[in-house]
Parts: C-alpha cells; structure tokens; sequence
C-alpha cells in the first residue's frame, strides 16, 4: 500500500514544478571541481572544521547523558517506545531528505541549496570522497543544526513529559539527539576516502553504497533517501534495485 501510494506521490511531483533537471545529469570532472572551489571559497576566515565536527556531537552526546540520567523506574511498556520513535525518526529522516533537501520549500530553501545544486553536483557516486577536512562543511549539517532540532522538537517533548511520561520524554530527547549524531557522523563516514580505514569497515561499505546509489544524479531525486539505516526506503518502496546509469 505504502509503495502504492508513493508512486502516486512520485507522478505528482515529476508532473509538478521540479526545477532540478539541470542537476539529474553528471557534470564533467572540470565543471564539479569549480563548483567545488567556488563553495569552498565562501568558508568564512573564522570556520573550523573541528569545531563543525566536535559542537553539534558534544551538544547531542551531553543532552543524552543528561536524558539517561533522568530516566526514573522504566516500565516494560515505556522501553517500548525506543524502537517506535527510532522508527519515526527514521522515517521522517527520509522525508526531510526527499521533501525539503531535494525540493525547494519555503522557508527552509537554504537547505535545498545547499543540497541538491551544491552537495549532489559536487559529490558523485564515482567521486564521493572528500579531498580535505575543509570540506566537513560540504557535508555535515551546520553546527546549529542539532540545537535547531532540540529546540523545535520541545513542544513534542513537553507533549510527551504532560502527557505520556517522563521517562517516554527523556527516551525521545535521547533518541532524537543520538539519531542527529548518528546521521552526521555516518553521512562523513560515507564520503570518506576509500581507504580510510572507517570507510573499509563492512557494515559502513553497505551503508555507504546505498548512499553513493543515492549519489547518481539521474537517481538522487527518487531514491535511496534514508542516509542513516534504510528502513524508510524499504517501508516506502524508494529502495533503487535497478541497473546503475555509467
Ligand atoms: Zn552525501
Ligand atoms: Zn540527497
């Protein structure tokens, strides 16, 4: 059913005011490389990749250990809703990658800028690796990304602390933070250079050629959009099994 309603949802979009075209195509090595020089020449003097890396997993690893902390006599039931909301996190990774990174949508239209014309022309599925640590920035999420989705999940995190549980709540507040940790550090993960030690492991190598799938531009507007664990792919029916365009 959900499969169904996904190719529905697919026509709709390709029907509508896509404006992406120019992108679905693999640009020449020349023109990649200037695009790539031309992004990184805005890095502002004060960017530091370390800093980039290190804020947004310090904030996520202390707001678990504060979560975790105040989890308080855990019911059978409330343990529950650890692979329930990992689930809907999952799920919502997906559509946020397919809707808002991949489609301009008022007001989060930087995201979509910085994704689809920038992140995808930049990195191909032949070309996925990073040349420098200076292109974290191409890559990771901004550093106030993280403090961004703290904040506008607060209201679902009092919802659930009035009217569900505390302990519910803190599992939310973990789960929400370790997933956004988790998306960061295994999206770098994959645009790794190959030898990279990382990278060579062999769940990270699966991981990551589903990622690199994702990274054919001829593809990247209809599948493969889980960037974490595939599952929204598979519940939703956008896994790619095809033949690979060369
Ligand atoms: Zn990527
Ligand atoms: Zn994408």
């Amino acid at each position: 059913m959900w499969a169904r309603a996904d190719r529905a949802y697919n026509r709709a979009v390709v029907s509508g005011k896509v404006d992406t075209k120019p992108w679905e195509v693999t640009q020449p090595l020349s023109r990649r490389d200037r695009m790539r020089a031309e992004v990184l020449a805005r890095t502002p003097w004060w960017y530091s990749e370390w800093v980039h890396l290190g804020f947004p997993s310090l904030f996520g690893l202390s707001f678990i250990a504060g979560a975790l902390l105040m989890l308080h006599d855990v019911r059978w039931y409330e343990w529950l809703a650890v692979p329930t909301i990992l689930a809907l996190l999952n799920v919502n990774e997906w559509h946020i990658h397919r809707n808002i990174l991949h489609r301009r949508s008022w007001p989060l239209e930087v995201l979509f800028w910085r994704h689809t014309p920038e992140h995808h022309v930049i990195f191909v599925r032949d070309d996925m690796a990073m040349r420098s640590t200076r292109e974290f920035r191409l890559v990771l999420i901004p550093a106030y990304g993280i403090v961004a989705i703290f904040v506008t999940s607060l209201p679902l995190t009092a919802a659930l602390w009035f009217f569900v549980s505390h302990n519910v709540a803190a599992f939310f507040v973990a789960c929400s933070m370790g997933y956004t940790v988790s998306y960061e550090w295994l999206h770098l993960a994959y645009h790794l250079p190959a030898a990279n030690p990382i990278a060579r492991n062999r769940v990270i190598g699966w991981l990551r050629h589903q990622h690199a799938v994702h990274h054919t531009p001829e593809l990247m507007q209809r599948w493969n959009f889980n960037v974490t664990v595939p599952f929204g792919d598979w519940l939703l029916g956008t896994t790619y099994r095809g033949p690979l365009p060369s």
